[in-house]
Formats: structure tokens, C-alpha cells, sequence
């Protein structure tokens, strides 16, 4: 039970707390396309910029990755305090 809940989406999610899942996420790419004024590209390639490069793309992938690594940091920060306080049970 614990481990299934620290190993989702850092964002809510019940998807599980993968690399290629983020690339997709579609909490994290609502927010980008909020800030951004619009939703990102459906094609894989133009999300990471691999093709038809262009800035709006580029600043949604750095703004992406940002968020994505400030809530990652801070969810791990709270896990290690948990497991340190031996709390794990209220996770
Ligand atoms: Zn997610």
C-alpha cells in the first residue's frame, strides 16, 4: 500500500512515478498550456522538441521539467522526513 502510493505521479496521478510518464502527464501539461495559453503539441517529437523546434516549445519543455523537479524534490524531502521519524504510516 505505501509503496504504490510513493510511487505515483508526483502530481496525483495514478499513473506510476516514471520518466516517460511525465513526458505525458496530463496534470503537468494542463498547467503548461495554461501558463502557456494553449495545450502542447499531441506529437511526442514537438513536446521534447525534436522537431519543429521553436521557443514557445522549448519554455514549455524547461518550464515543464522545473515544475516537475521543484515537486519531485519536495515530495522526496517529505518522504525522507517520514521515514526518518519512522511516520511511514501515515503515508
Ligand atoms: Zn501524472
Amino acid at each position: 500500500m505505501h509503496d504504490s502510493f510513493c510511487n505515483r505521479c508526483v502530481f496525483g496521478c495514478i499513473a506510476s512515478d516514471a520518466l516517460e510518464h511525465y513526458v505525458l502527464c496530463p496534470v503537468l501539461w494542463r498547467v503548461i498550456g495554461r501558463v502557456f495559453g494553449s495545450p502542447p503539441s499531441d506529437s511526442l517529437d514537438v513536446v521534447l522538441v525534436l522537431s519543429a523546434p521553436n521557443r514557445v516549445s522549448a519554455f514549455r519543455l524547461y518550464a515543464a521539467a522545473t515544475i516537475f523537479h521543484a515537486c519531485r524534490a519536495s515530495h522526496l524531502v517529505r518522504l525522507r522526513a517520514f521515514a526518518e521519524n519512522n511516520e511511514s504510516e501515515a503515508l
